[in-house]
């Protein structure tokens, strides 16, 4: 199932895609009109914490919808929406891993991945929606880069997680963009300035549920920016797996329901490029991940 969050009628809402068109079911909507389930999650965080029976809810609020008078009433077309990222906001900051491709570890001067995994965080406030024009903060960096991953959504809330036992604790998965500020996260010991300007994590369009990508190590990963493809990579390139990143986060931090993961980047960065090539106010950064969809977003 394909989720997104959006706004409409000033209210931050949740559903899924409706099949071959350009709109979503409003499931809340359904729910408050037809009363089909006893109750239903007000929010997406609440929901995908009741893993798969979050799924199989919403397909019975969209099947009572189909047979219902009217059911085009339920819908809401992607013009009349305000798109969010999925997880419009993280529960603690966002975990990235760095390095995570040795094409990539290379690129930025490393001889090779590294032996454990580097973690860095986000800040919640940097993260924007599929769509949206982003800053390029012209006054704070020049040196704004992008970078491709695969985001892991967290169903289940849980520490010391076995490798064997990680996916359990999946709901889906996402489209991310490590926006980084490259001379910030030098200039300052630690990467998290560099990687917390707002609008810095854009996440979507959709959150999708791990059913419907039962391997997440054989997708492909293509960044274009204005159209020029500069990355394109496999996340079965991945040094470190989506079931070890788990593990080893929940050894140190316990991981919550809404928690995002975003898995490292492919090599293709613009500090990687010769000569280095960062983003400028006008440029259009496209991500497709095969099975979740293309973020997409401008900057200005
Ligand atoms: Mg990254």
């Amino acid at each position: 199932m394909k989720l997104l969050s959006f706004k409409f009628d000033g209210q931050v809402k949740f559903g899924p895609k409706v099949k071959k068109e350009e709109a979503v079911w409003d499931v809340l909507a359904i729910q408050e009109t037809l009363q089909v389930l006893p109750s239903f999650p007000s929010t997406i965080i609440e929901g995908i914490s009741l893993g798969f029976d979050f799924v199989e809810q919403t397909r019975k609020l969209v099947d009572a919808a189909q047979k219902s008078e009217n059911a085009d009433q339920y819908k809401h077309t992607f013009k009349e929406i305000e798109w969010l990222s999925p997880i419009p906001r993280t529960p603690k900051n966002i975990m990235c891993i760095g390095k995570n491709y040795n094409e990539h570890a290379k690129e930025m001067g490393a001889d090779a991945a590294p032996e454990h995994l580097m973690v860095f965080t986000k800040s919640p406030t940097a993260i924007a929606a599929d769509e949206a024009t982003l800053p390029v903060h012209a006054n704070k960096t020049s040196m704004l880069d992008y970078e491709g991953e695969l985001a892991v959504v967290i169903g289940k809330r849980g520490k010391e997680i076995p490798k064997g036992m990680a996916y359990d604790y999946v709901f889906g998965y996402t489209i991310g963009n490590d926006l980084t500020a490259r001379d910030l996260q030098s200039k300052h010991k630690q990467f998290f300035l560099g990687k917390s300007l707002e609008g810095t994590c854009p996440l979507g369009p959709y959150l999708v549920s791990k059913d419907e990508i039962p391997d997440p190590h054989v997708l492909s990963v293509v960044t274009k920016v204005n159209g020029e493809v500069r990355q394109n990579g496999s996340t079965k390139d991945m040094m470190f797996s989506v079931a070890e990143l788990i593990s080893t986060l929940s050894q140190h931090v316990t991981l919550e329901p809404g928690d995002v993961i975003l898995t490292g980047t492919p090599a293709g960065v613009g500090k990687g490029m010769t000569p280095p090539t960062f983003l400028n106010a006008g440029d259009e950064v496209k991500i497709s991940i095969e099975g979740i969809g293309t973020l997409t977003n401008r900057f200005a």
